[in-house]
């Protein structure tokens, strides 16, 4: 019998036929999907016709079609509807999967022939696109270190090897230690924490085995005692042990690990030819060099820092009301903070939910995209790998653009947090397809299911990334949808976020799930102005952070990272009340692996950008100007990286972002 994942998917729109795949399907699959990759890349790279786009660049492009199939349904499942046996395989797959890639990345014959054409270029005749896609294949390569020879090649190799284990002993370490550490509470000590941080406390300590319940370090528990905790000397023990967490000495220590990263990622970016790291893993992003990043991020860092400053006094006198002397501590200020917030802009969580039901969301989304970009929405009844999948058809004046699916609800199987992929992205070669786009959330379930206000957003975020897949209209799936710099990711996502903020959408859609009133108004006006509460705090510990990366991989690896960061802490004037969001033993971002490392400063990169971007919605006369939102799908959501990120900003907004939306946006200047 045929491997169901293989075999044509005679399904509606070529949907995998998930319920026809069992998991023994997966491993037999991926081997022969893998075993016909490499025989397809065997053959581009020993053809002994001259390098031509199409036997080249194209060939690699449609080579790998059925990994896309195998990994598309593969990961859908273990994501989202997770098992002990998915489990198994995915630990199987992760280093396989590696090794296959990064054989494709260093394979010499095929890169010859990709660097013939690279330096034939000019005279290839070659479509913009094609000019785009030889160029990202070509340096992809370079980058990937294809081009060294002897010596430097098994330097490459020896570096990346030990980078890899690093990562990994980073990541462990932090894992003991955060497990290792636990507070037990007595029923004194759970006064004034409110009822859902006592039953989490008291689950924590069921899952210690403990009788009574404890503070871990997980952020969800430890971060709400901080805020709740009346009790300063309990906050104190907690908030030490949380920021010491890779820093307490012995065999799970992350220093020195985090000074051997430093320097081999330093040596690796010299052996490619690069100044720094930094240099080397920003030529590939928006921001392009680490000026241009130090740059955004002090424009931000000093009305962050004295939007604090005025904060801090104003806790330091509540705390003295309390009979506190001595300075505002780090573990002071979310306490005070919390106190703060709820006299100025209580915001009553339960009295505000009834009015954001799931369904009433998901129709202001597609409302939004049907008035910005004509987009019909229209239920589709198809199995998916679980009940709770929903799937809509997507058209725009009857012709068919993509299939969506929305899987909402949090269950036992799914992993945390939200994300948006793409089963299937957009792409013209070798054939026409349409995109399959999934948003994956964990909402609680209900009857209706109701919303909190982050929900909303979340919905509304991962909503955006789906349009970016959905409105891709390119040649190539290389740079299909979503395949643009990190640093530009987040624009279409946290752009469409403005529009759950747009007073007439909110009334028309967030409506009472009993009575179906709109949302009173008085009540939209606090949810509006409780975004920016604290945002001096959160901005001062996200952008600290975000330097002492920046500061790591630019010049001269440092010797002893924690004096680096010390001595950069000290030249910003780091406010003493507030900690870094991430200090370097627990800086998984940096440390973990490459994904963030001189990177941590694109969350602020692309907020500059989206608030810059709805600015430009206001300016023109509305969030629903027609014009906006087509130079907006035209030079954004459907050129994918078919072109350089600044380029497709610039053309859209005509000038570049400025840090001022943002500062409003966050109430660290005047609006
Ligand atoms: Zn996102």
């Amino acid at each position: 019998m045929t491997n169901p994942i293989l075999s044509e998917w005679n399904t509606p729109f070529k949907i995998a036929p998930f319920a026809e795949i069992s998991d023994e399907d997966f491993a037999p699959a991926l081997e022969q999907a893998m075993g016909v990759h490499n025989a397809q890349i065997d053959a581009i790279a020993s053809a002994t016709e001259t390098p031509n786009f199409v036997n080249t660049i194209e060939a690699l492009e449609a080579a790998g079609e059925q990994m896309d199939k195998v990994l598309s349904v593969f990961y859908s499942v273990a994501g989202a509807d997770s098992n002990p046996r998915r489990e198994e395989l995915q630990r199987e797959f992760s280093p396989k999967l590696s090794e296959h890639y990064s054989g494709i990345s260093s394979n010499k014959t095929l890169f010859r022939r990709v660097a013939d054409l690279w330096n034939r270029r000019e005279h290839l005749d070659l479509t913009d696109e094609q000019k785009r896609i030889l160029f990202l294949t070509y340096r992809g390569f370079v980058r990937a270190g294809a081009a060294l020879q002897g010596e430097q090649d098994t330097r490459m190799q020896e570096i990346k090897a030990r980078l890899a284990l690093l990562g990994t002993s980073f990541t462990q370490n932090l894992l003991a230690d955060e497990r290792d550490w636990y507070m037990e509470l007595n029923e004194d000590d759970l006064l004034g924490l409110p009822d859902f941080v006592v039953s989490s406390a008291r689950s924590a300590g069921q899952e210690k085995g403990s009788d009574d319940p404890v503070v871990t370090l997980s952020r969800s528990l430890i971060v709400p005692f901080l805020q709740f905790s009346p009790r300063r000397d309990l906050r104190e023990k907690a908030y030490r042990a949380w920021v010491s967490r890779g820093a307490n000495g012995g065999e799970t220590d992350n220093r020195e690990i985090a000074a051997e990263i430093l320097g081999l990622r330093q040596e690796r970016a010299k052996l490619l030819g690069y100044d720094s790291f930094a240099e080397y893993k920003l030529e590939t992003e928006m921001a392009r060099t680490p000026d241009r990043v130090r740059d955004l991020l002090m424009q931000v860092w000093e009305p962050a820092k004295m939007r604090a400053d005025a904060d801090a006094e104003t806790l330091t006198a509540m705390m003295r009301d309390d009979g506190v002397n001595g300075p505002l501590e780090a573990w002071d200020w979310r306490y005070y903070a919390e106190k703060r917030r709820k006299a100025e802009h209580d915001l009553d969580e339960a009295s505000l939910k009834p009015y954001l039901q799931l369904n009433r969301m998901i129709e202001a989304a597609f409302d939004c995209a049907n008035r910005l970009f004509g987009l019909a929405f229209k239920p589709l009844d198809v199995p998916l790998y679980h009940p709770d999948c929903r799937a809509w058809e997507v058209t725009r004046e009857g012709r068919h653009i993509a299939v969506f699916i929305g899987d909402y609800f949090a269950r036992g199987s799914k992993r945390s947090g939200a994300w948006c992929s793409a089963m299937r992205s957009q792409a013209k070669f070798p054939v026409e397809q349409a995109p399959i786009v999934i948003n994956v959330c964990n909402f609680a379930k209900g009857d209706p299911a109701l919303l909190s206000y982050d929900d909303a957003r979340t919905l509304f975020h991962e909503f955006g990334h789906a349009l970016h897949q959905m409105l891709s209209n390119v040649t190539y799936e290389s740079i299909s949808g979503t395949s643009v710099a990190r640093d530009f990711v987040e624009l279409p996502s946290q752009l469409y976020e403005h529009w759950l903020d747009v007073p007439e959408v909110l009334a028309e859609f967030a409506t009472h799930a009993d009575t179906g009133e709109p949302m009173p108004r008085e009540m939209l006006g606090k949810v509006l102005k409780a975004a920016n509460f604290d945002q001096g705090f959160q901005t001062v510990e996200y952008v600290a952070s975000a330097l002492v990366d920046l500061a790591f991989h630019e010049g001269d690896a440092p010797d002893d990272p924690m004096a680096k960061q010390a001595e950069l802490l000290n030249e910003i004037g780091m406010p003493a009340a507030i900690g870094m969001r991430h200090a370097t033993p627990h800086f998984a971002h940096v440390f973990a692996g490459d994904g963030y490392s001189s990177g941590y400063y694109s969350y602020m990169w692309s907020e500059v950008m989206d608030a810059d971007a709805f600015a430009a919605f206001e300016e023109a006369g509305g969030a629903f100007d027609p014009e906006r939102a087509k130079a907006l799908e035209d030079s954004i959501l459907s050129t994918g990286g078919s072109r350089e990120a600044e380029e497709l900003y610039l053309e859209f907004r005509g000038r570049l972002p400025g840090v001022e939306a943002l500062l409003k946006g966050r109430g660290l200047i005047a609006a």
